[in-house]
């Protein structure tokens, strides 16, 4: 039986005008169609089967109708791909570029600069490491500039005190545990967005291409003289960068290249070894 509008869901709280579909259970005990989907989820993630459904994606409906831009540091990529995959999960339209290398060249930075000015949600994978990067900044600078709906998501630990003035905006949504508590947060944060704004006039200017990182890293290996200190910070950056496959032919020629230094002490030269032979096995393996 479908409830009326005065009632609300049992679990979420939420009355029946502000979710797609309220099922009465018996008198006092009503469920909405998204906490149906959650147990669905639950059940699906227990290894459960349920005949006849296909997948949890059909209860949350269709949570929000537009595109939603994913800005984000390519060093949180597992958590940022998981929350890539729930909204997906929330039927939502989600573009992420496959950040990596920053050597598209122009071209790559006019679309991702396209699918800004484009999008209905501009959504901040907020992390230490996406504060930090160039490119992640310039992209919600240019999002608030567009007067974007901009919601940050806390994917990592951030002293949220902190925030730039850009990302101060509605208000951030903790997913950093993935729970199902911080599932339903988002969808009915995504839900209650206030409404779109029209872009300016005059658009404001494109933002310059970010130097790229690779480049950068060379002029940095192949300085004169290198404190101990810039040698480990380098050598954490080529570690860090394992995480992401496609840079290994990179990372390899600038792991190599850090050997090269006369400079090196000995705990630098010992970690860029077994990077190189870490590098190796990777390379074999693909
Ligand atoms: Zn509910």
């Amino acid at each position: 039986m479908v409830a009326k509008s005065m009632e609300s869901c049992s679990f979420c709280k939420r009355s029946a005008n502000d979710v797609l579909l309220l099922i009465q259970a018996d008198a006092l005990i009503y469920i909405c169609n998204d906490c149906v989907g959650l147990c669905v989820r639950l059940l699906d993630e227990k290894g459960y089967v349920i005949p006849g459904y296909i997948n949890s994606n059909s209860f949350y409906g269709k949570i929000f109708s537009g595109t939603i831009f994913l800005s984000y540091s390519s060093q949180n990529r597992s958590q940022v791909l998981s929350l890539a995959t729930d909204l997906q999960n929330m039927n939502c339209e989600t573009w992420l570029d496959q950040r990596l290398a920053y050597q598209g060249g122009t071209n790559w930075w006019v679309a991702i600069t396209e699918h800004i000015k484009s999008c209905d949600l501009f959504i901040f994978a907020l992390s230490p490491q996406s504060l930090k990067s160039q490119p992640c900044t310039l992209e919600y600078r240019y999002a608030s500039a567009l007067k974007k709906r901009i919601l940050p998501i806390l994917v990592s630990d951030v002293d949220i005190r902190y925030l730039p003035l850009e990302l101060q905006t509605i208000q951030f949504i903790d997913y950093r545990q993935q729970s199902k508590h911080e599932f339903m947060n988002l969808i009915m944060c995504i839900r209650n967005l206030p409404d779109p704004q029209p872009l300016p006039n005059p658009l404001p200017l494109i933002p310059e291409i970010p130097i790229d990182v690779i480049s950068l890293m060379i002029q940095r290996i192949t300085l004169k003289e290198i404190s101990h200190e810039a040698q480990k910070a380098i050598t954490r950056e080529l570690e860090d960068w394992l995480e992401i496959p496609e840079r290994i032919t990179e990372i390899y020629s600038l792991t190599e290249l850090m050997l090269k230094r006369s400079d090196l002490t000995i705990i630098v030269a010992e970690r860029l070894t077994r990077l190189k032979a870490d590098l190796h096995t990777i390379q074999d393996k693909s």
